[in-house]
């Protein structure tokens, strides 16, 4: 029989485990028996609808049968079973998306090995025990029988064989004990016994193995006999079904990591019972990092369903508003009908009843959580919080009640984000409006003119940094009852009623001047006006209408845009007070070229300060050069 290869991708992986270093070598046992249960899943499934199926609940189970004189480990079930296709496809190539992360963490450059056993690499992570693996399967509802066999990364053979029932015989052959690890302890019923409590307590069928006992004999006083006799390994009590008192930290992060694929415990358990109306129990769980695909297309949000302990449904995505997306985790209802059929669900009553319970629930965990541990929180956000922004934004802001108190913001107020609340409860009574500004980057914002000019008012500024954040803000309006104001924008609002006054009336006076330098710059500029906020800056660009120069640059990002790019309504600010008005003022009568160029410089400059490039750089160098030149 001639050897198969495996996959490359799988062959890496196999070489990883074969030659792990990894210390927790001992989590293969709970892969291993997640698959079994998987596939008794799987059977029991199908029984619902096919009466050909004759086993009963009770009926299934996993058993492992250690033997120390052949030195193997077995492990069986009596579930779905593989055909010979399947074995060649499933333990010949990496299937599952957990190996498929494990790779993507790999890419980061994560240590391979410190990974391998947070991740279950499934199957393959029993080649870090065995130097031999033999599967003898069948498929339910074929007659035939096959066996898989590889001794590791030079490939596998299959071959037909006998097997009286439907179901999976795995048998590790255990490598040779060595000074660091003694893989024969993996025989030991202590040992076989306490991975299961640890690992798979929760697995809903019976981890069953036979064990031996001294036991006084009957009818005697002092004789003793060994029994041996089937025990049950696991309380097979679902995790979400035990009371929160019984469940620590460290076994709420092995479920989730291993259910849900991810290397790092999770930011936040939550868990929520209800009775009455609906009866569920919900085990949701906030991760501390977004995955690599979380802003991506191929991100899939949901959370798992289960029917009275049995999964009907892997991803329902019904159960998440599109804000929450990032929350892992199931929900175990009695009220629903195990074989609903997926468009049922979708209308389902019930769904939308619990949907709205655990949006509540969620949003009042991240308040807590805001409140409480702000730590963790402000780690949640960076991995999260563009999503919640993208939530004020979505559906016309409906959400904005939801979500107003849970986004944050860089501020002027030092180097960490802050609520609105924050902000708010700040404010000097003479502010009537939130004040915020865009750009790239904090250090930029923070150049801007008009910022440092609201910070010489004593204002604390909102540093926008995000592409949604401004798109945020305008739907949200008001917080509050405050406006946002664009500190760029002439509605900001921040002069007191004298300064408004005598700005005006400076604009009134130098119209000739500011309607020439307007004229010089043509429609680069909607208007030109003069401003007392601009500290010792000489110009800057300030906008006019909905768009901002921020939102101008997201939006003609946006795919799908094409040419139809759309334009911010620029205005220039000149600072009344520079000496370079009194100059411009002076060539307006004098030299009307040189005040063209010099407007022209001046425009040029405020641009970049804006974070915009200069528009005709050749034209602006030599403006400059020749200027020097003089
Ligand atoms: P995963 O379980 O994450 O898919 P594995 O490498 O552990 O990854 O297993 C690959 C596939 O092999 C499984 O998806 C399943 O289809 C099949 N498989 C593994 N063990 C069994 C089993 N005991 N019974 C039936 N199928 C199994």
């Amino acid at each position: 029989m001639a050897k198969k290869q495996f996959k490359t991708e799988s062959k890496r992986l196999l070489d990883l485990m074969v030659n792990s270093i990894y210390t927790h070598k001992e989590i293969f046992l709970r892969e291993l028996i997640s698959n079994a249960s998987d596939a008794i899943d799987k059977l029991y499934f199908r029984s619902l609808t096919d009466q050909s199926v004759t086993l009963t609940r009770e009926d299934y189970e996993i058993r492992l049968t250690p033997d120390r004189d052949a030195r193997t480990l077995t492990i069986s079930d009596n579930g779905i079973g593989m055909t010979a296709e399947e074995l060649e496809k499933n333990l010949g190539t990496i299937a599952r998306s957990g190996s498929f992360d494990f790779k993507a963490a790999a890419q980061e450059g994560k240590e391979a090995v410190d990974i391998i056993g947070q991740f279950g690499v499934g199957f393959y992570s029993a080649f870090m025990v065995s130097d031999r693996i033999t599967v003898v399967s069948r498929a339910y509802g074929s007659d035939e029988a096959n066996r898989w066999e590889s001794a590791g990364a030079d490939g596998y053979t299959v071959t037909p064989c006998e097997k009286d029932a439907p179901g999976t015989v795995i048998t590790l052959h255990l490598k040779a004990d060595t000074e660091d690890a003694k893989f024969s302890d993996y025989l030991e019923e202590w040992q076989l016994r306490s991975l299961v409590k640890k690992y798979s307590d929760y697995i809903r069928y019976p981890i069953r193995m036979q064990v031996s006992r001294e036991q006084k004999k009957e009818g005697t006083e002092d004789e003793y006999e060994t029994v041996t006799a089937d025990e049950t390994l696991n309380s097979m009590t679902p995790i979400w079904k035990k009371a929160q008192s019984e469940v620590t930290d460290e076994e709420y992060a092995a479920f989730y990591q291993e259910k849900f694929y991810d290397f790092e415990a999770p930011l936040k358990v939550i868990r929520q019972k209800a009775e009455g109306t609906s009866n569920y129990e919900a085990l949701l769980f906030i991760p501390a990092r977004a995955p690599f695909d979380y802003y991506s297309r191929d991100f899939e949000k949901g959370l798992q369903l289960y029917s009275s302990g049995v999964m009907i449904m892997e991803k329902c995505k019904d159960l998440l508003p599109d804000h929450y997306s990032f929350v892992r985790g199931l929900v175990d209802s009695a009220d629903l009908s195990l074989n609903i059929s997926r468009e049922m669900l979708q209308h389902d009553r019930q769904l939308k009843i619990i949907a709205k319970a655990l949006e509540k629930k969620i949003t009042a965990e991240l308040k807590k959580l805001q409140r409480d541990d702000r730590e963790s929180y402000e780690k949640f956000f960076t991995a999260f919080g563009t999503q919640l922004k993208w939530g004020l934004y979505a559906d016309y802001g409906t959400h904005r009640e939801t979500l107003q108190d849970l986004v944050m913001f860089r501020s002027s107020n030092g180097d960490k984000p802050v609520t609105l609340a924050e902000y708010v409860g700040r404010m000097p009574e003479s502010q009537t409006k939130i004040l915020y500004a865009a750009g790239e980057t904090v250090e930029r914002i923070a150049m801007l003119p008009q910022v440092e000019a609201a910070l010489a008012r004593g204002q604390e500024v909102l540093y926008l940094t995000e592409d949604v954040d401004e798109f945020a803000l305008k739907m949200l309006r008001t917080y509050e009852e405050r406006e946002f104001a664009d500190v760029c924008k002439e509605d900001a609002d921040l002069g007191t009623e004298e300064e408004k006054e005598a700005l005006s009336k400076a604009n009134a006076d130098a119209a000739d001047l500011l309607a020439a330098v307007k004229a010089a710059l043509g429609d680069a500029v909607a208007s030109v006006r003069l401003t007392d906020k601009l500290g010792d800056h000489p110009a800057c660009l300030a906008t006019e209408g909905e768009l901002s120069v921020g939102m101008e640059k997201t939006l003609n990002k946006m795919p799908g845009i094409g040419d139809e790019k759309v334009k911010a309504t620029l205005v220039l600010e000149l600072n009344k007070a520079h000496p370079v008005v009194q100059k411009l003022e002076a060539l307006r009568t004098d030299d009307p070229e040189k005040l063209a160029a010099y407007s022209k410089v001046l425009y040029a400059n405020a641009r970049l300060l804006s974070g915009l490039a200069v528009e005709d750089p050749a034209e602006y160098g030599k403006l400059v050069a020749n200027l020097m030149a003089e």
